[in-house]
């Protein structure tokens, strides 16, 4: 069975004490048609597991799904696993390392021992995503111990503060961070600032699979990057297939365009100033505004552990699609900010018609397109969809914008 699953979504907890998320509304997924599966997020915040445990009952194997009393718009077809993000605060090899890593449990039984024992590390109720000093490896250690079915995988691993590779906290290889336990790292989230060929550069990354994930900070950024698995629909047919990471069972990942995120160019926000990583280079590392260090990005990053060109073709590449979310692209088409009620109206009257964004960015045809939504914005869909866009970069926490017109 073809069907799309986000595991890491920021922090549900946080959002859905702020009222924004709840497990209902993660019951829809910016309109997808069929069966697709999201992350639980946070399973180790003893408030937002006694919601899921209420609200959630079992589906396919180590799948769960909304009980009928909760569902907002009636047949869904999603389905939740049990997933959290952990991150790990702590000094190894003379210096602190910040490392975000995703955890996948195949039941509450398996999330219960994990929180019994984190829980004597650090506090698990300040935070849907508990800051731990607790080392990555250490934390593999606990959630092997507690099952074998459980799997870790880093989480934005190139992300300048938080990350497995970053270039603040982060080490220069996934064994470096794992150690003894890095064969049982199967998988890497390439997060947004990067994409499949810019990883694939590192020939060190070559026997993991990369997986990617929204990582949204609200419901209908749900998918806005994503994995495309054509198995069966349990939880072990979904972690094998990450684990293999090929065809037929894993077919690859939406992506977002890495040169939208929000670290891929280096830079200083607060002055202004984005550069290349040539640029950077030739500054030495110095900011030509406030004089101090500029925070690396993604790009950089990627060149300094590569050992491959960034023309390098990876012989068993996945097929990905690269997409601007929907709004983005109204944002852009209609001159207004992306949160802005015009664009939200508009974004909610397409919806409403179509049924499914994912359809409108992957699917439709230029015709359908055209009917739906008259010529001018049909065209920028579709000049998205083929990648016909100026983006200006994203550097030191700040998005990088599409310019359509
Ligand atoms: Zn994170
Ligand atoms: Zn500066």
């Amino acid at each position: 069975m073809r069907f799309f699953a986000d595991f890491h979504i920021h922090s549900h907890y946080s959002l859905a004490t702020s009222r924004e998320l709840t497990p209902e509304k993660l019951d829809y997924w910016a309109g997808i048609k069929g069966i697709k599966v999201v992350g639980s997020g946070d399973f180790t915040h003893p408030g937002w597991i006694k919601e899921l445990k209420e609200k959630l009952a079992p589906a396919e194997a180590g799948l769960y799904k909304l009980k009928n009393e909760y569902k907002i718009n009636g047949d869904s077809n999603t389905r939740f696993t049990l997933t959290a993000e952990i991150s790990s605060v702590y000094k190894k090899l003379g210096k602190v390392r910040r490392i975000h890593n995703i955890l996948f449990a195949p039941d509450f039984a398996v999330v219960e021992k994990i929180s019994s024992k984190l829980q004597n590390i650090g506090k698990l109720t300040s935070d849907g995503r508990p800051i731990l000093k607790l080392d990555s490896r250490d934390l593999l250690e606990i959630c092997l111990d507690v099952s074998d079915k459980t799997l870790l995988v880093p989480a934005h691993i190139w992300t300048p503060w938080y990350s497995v590779l970053g270039a603040k906290s982060g080490f220069d290889s996934i064994e470096m961070c794992f150690e003894d336990l890095s064969n049982h790292i199967f998988a890497v989230e390439t997060g947004l600032s990067s994409d499949p060929p810019m990883n694939r550069r590192c020939e060190f990354l070559d026997n993991y699979t990369l997986i990617s994930n929204s990582d949204a900070h609200s419901p209908e950024k749900l998918g806005r990057e994503a994995n495309i698995f054509n198995c069966e629909l349990n939880y072990e047919a979904i972690i094998s297939a990450i684990k293999k990471g090929s065809s037929p069972e894993f077919l690859g990942t939406i992506e977002f365009y890495p040169q939208e995120g929000k670290y891929y160019y280096d830079g200083h926000r607060k002055c202004g100033i984005s550069l290349s990583p040539e640029e950077t280079k030739n500054n030495n590392n110095l900011c030509p505004v406030c004089g101090k260090k500029v925070t690396l990005g993604v790009l950089s990053r990627i060149q300094q552990l590569s050992n491959r060109p960034a023309s390098y073709q990876h012989p068993k590449q996945l097929p990905f699609h690269s997409l601007i979310p929907l709004k983005n692209i109204l944002s852009a088409y209609l001159h207004r900010g992306v949160n802005t009620k015009k664009v939200t109206t508009l974004y909610h009257d397409i919806i409403n018609k179509t049924g499914s964004e994912l359809e409108i960015l992957l699917n439709f045809s230029v015709n359908d397109l055209n009917t739906l939504l008259g010529e001018e914005l049909a065209d920028a869909v579709y000049r998205a969809r083929s990648g016909n866009i100026n983006i200006t970069k994203g550097y030191d926490g700040k998005f990088g914008e599409i310019v359509f017109f």
